[in-house]
């Protein structure tokens, strides 16, 4: 089977959302359907249940992430650690701001989350500046755990965002991308 094509021919396009402009990639579809589901998440557990790319933990990025994060940390018999929008965590954070088009966003994670030593997993739905990646990297290095990689379903590589997260020493591994 074409991995690649069956999971982009369950991406559907909205022109114009949330902005005029933008073509969002829905991933919804992808979800929905449970045979969909599981090429998706087996595509991820595949990679990962590899020794040499096994984390100790997976930490999902708000909120798409966590979708698709905790289904796989459950997967691979590990913990599952959510990096949220500010204001979201109950208990002492680090936080993390970054520059969007317009304005700015802050992401916060436990305090606990995770230990130094840890091999972190962080994993989105979609890479397209790739600041939002960059911001839950420097959260899990600000509480000294390591990130040995940055997976996410879509990248979006006319935005640079993939670059950029490789140029600051983030291996990345997406399944599919959209010119
Ligand atoms: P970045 O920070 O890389 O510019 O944007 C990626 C973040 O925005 C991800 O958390 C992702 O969920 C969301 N995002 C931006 N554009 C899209 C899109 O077209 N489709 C989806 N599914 N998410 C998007």
């Amino acid at each position: 089977m074409d991995i690649e094509r069956y999971l982009r021919d369950h991406i559907r396009t909205v022109p114009d959302w949330p902005e005029p402009g933008i073509q969002f990639r829905d991933i919804t579809p992808l979800l929905q359907d449970p045979k969909v589901f599981r090429v998706l998440i087996d595509s991820f557990v595949h990679r990962y249940m590899d020794p040499a790319l096994r984390p100790t933990v997976v930490a999902g990025l708000d909120a798409r992430g966590f979708i698709i994060g905790s289904v796989l940390a459950y997967e691979l018999a590990l913990g599952f650690v959510p990096i949220r929008k500010k204001g979201k965590l109950p208990f002492t954070t680090v936080e993390e701001t970054y520059e969007l088009e317009y304005g700015s966003a802050t992401v916060e994670l436990h305090t606990d989350a995770v230990k130094p030593g840890d091999r972190v997993l962080l994993i989105d739905d979609l890479i397209a500046t790739g600041g939002t990646m960059m911001a839950g990297k420097k959260l899990l290095e600000k509480l000294g755990a390591t990130v040995t990689e940055g997976a996410a379903i879509v990248d979006l590589p006319e935005l640079g965002g993939s670059a950029r997260l490789k140029a600051a020493g983030l291996p990345l591994f997406t399944l599919l991308d959209f010119a």
